[in-house]
């Protein structure tokens, strides 16, 4: 049996969706991009939703949007994709690494430790779509003191007033925090629509706006529209509508809009996703939980508590007392079975580039452990029992051979049948 990590979920609905656009004749940005801003919109209670190319364009964006230049810092966990922060990086900005807890979260306590003058967002990373502290990151913003630091350099950040918090949400579309979306407690949330996403356009992403009301929402969204669009006054659907061929460029935007080819896939996922797609994920994961929680190697991740709730991105299954070249082998004795498993995150200060800038891994330790013990199960919705029943086995396999390398196999796999009440 062959298993792959995240294949997209391709079926009728999408197939349909593409070919209707194909043969409406209009593939780049239009009225499929709408609509799925539109239903990014509802589904996030957003106050508006903004469609680009990629989560990593979007974060520049956003950046770009609040001012972010060479000499300011944004706060990023150390333990993250590399874009969180590159994106920092392409603004010319620094990124300030921090630790993270130990539900892989970034460390409220950490950032508490890095704010300076200098500090003007902090990215939070949900990562495999279980939301941060939210609350605690909301309560650190807000400090008295903390916004005394503050230094306002831009017109954006003289509106706001204080630290930006924007969620690195591109695992955690449809994750909940008091029943509610997510998105709604930073200031902006960034999704990621890549080909491995819980909803995908192939490469894209959406920004979704819950700036506090001393901003007028609709001309921000209107403003980052263009900015997605060479800051051109008139789109090209507008023209092609017959709204006049003259066009202005009123600033440097930047060229980062999601085509309608591809908002289209997405566009036949989401309306699927809270009814079907979302919940299949979440039986997935449970089934894991179940399966896995009577293993004493085995390290629940953090999947819902009191208020919050994932979105069920991929399971990230951890084990007690490994080392990293342990984890290593278990790795090798699952892809054998056939199962493709991933690692998430190589922590950033153990990626060549940013050694080269100076992070070192001994700042840290947390993000090395759970990179270290961790092994990323795939949850998508083509996992039927037959599948997992398999991923389980060779997992559970995989580490029990690692642990007791000596037990015989037999005994492993086929418990003696217990008989109750046989006369
Ligand atoms: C996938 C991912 C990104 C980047 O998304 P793109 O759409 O590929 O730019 C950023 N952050 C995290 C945590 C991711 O997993």
């Amino acid at each position: 049996m062959k298993i792959s990590f995240a294949p997209p979920h391709i079926d009728k609905a999408v197939i349909d969706e593409v070919v209707d656009t194909l043969q409406s004749k209009w593939i780049t940005t239009g009225p499929k991009v709408a609509a799925l801003e539109n239903e990014m919109q509802n589904f996030t209670a957003s106050k508006a939703a903004i469609c680009v190319n990629s989560w990593t364009s979007g974060a520049i964006l956003m950046l770009k949007w609040f001012g972010i230049k060479p000499g300011d810092e944004v706060i990023v966990p150390a333990y993250t994709y590399c874009a969180t922060a590159l994106s920092v990086l392409h603004c010319g900005a620094t990124p300030v690494m921090v630790d993270i807890e130990e539900d892989f979260c970034i460390s409220p306590n950490a950032i508490i430790k890095a704010i300076t003058p200098k500090t003007k967002a902090i990215l939070a990373v949900d990562i495999a779509g279980w939301p941060c502290n939210y609350d605690m990151l909301n309560n650190i913003i807000r400090d008295p003191a903390i916004i005394k630091q503050f230094t306002p350099e831009s017109d954006k950040q003289r509106i706001l007033g204080r630290i930006l918090l924007i969620a690195d949400a591109a695992h955690s579309l449809g994750a909940t925090i008091d029943g509610q979306p997510a998105a709604l407690k930073s200031d902006v949330a960034i999704y990621s629509f890549h080909a491995v996403k819980n909803i995908t356009t192939a490469e894209g992403g959406c920004i979704c706006l819950n700036l506090p009301d001393r901003f007028i929402i609709e001309e921000e969204r209107r403003y980052l529209k263009m900015y997605t669009l060479n800051g051109q006054s008139k789109d090209a659907f507008a023209k092609y509508q017959g709204q006049g061929w003259r066009y202005d460029i009123l600033f440097q935007g930047l060229k980062i809009n999601m085509p309608d080819i591809c908002a289209a896939i997405g566009l036949a996922q989401i309306k699927q996703y809270s009814e079907k797609l979302l919940p299949l994920r979440k039986a997935i994961a449970l089934k894991y939980m179940r399966a896995f929680s009577t293993k004493d190697w085995f390290i629940a991740p953090p999947l819902f508590d009191f208020d919050r709730e994932s979105s069920y991105h991929y399971f990230p299954l951890r084990i007690k007392n490994v080392t990293e070249q342990q984890r290593d082998l278990i790795i090798d004795d699952i892809t054998k079975h056939g199962v493709s498993v991933n690692v998430h995150f190589i922590p950033l200060p153990l990626l060549t580039y940013f050694k080269c800038l100076g992070y070192n891994i001994n700042n840290f330790p947390m993000s090395y452990l759970e990179y270290s013990t961790e092994i990323s199960l795939p949850i998508y919705p083509q996992l039927t029992d037959k599948y997992t029943d398999f991923i389980i086995k060779a997992v559970v396999d995989a580490i029990d051979h690692q642990f007791y390398p000596n037990r015989p196999k037999a005994t492993r796999r086929r418990p003696v049948p217990v008989l109750v009440n046989a006369r």
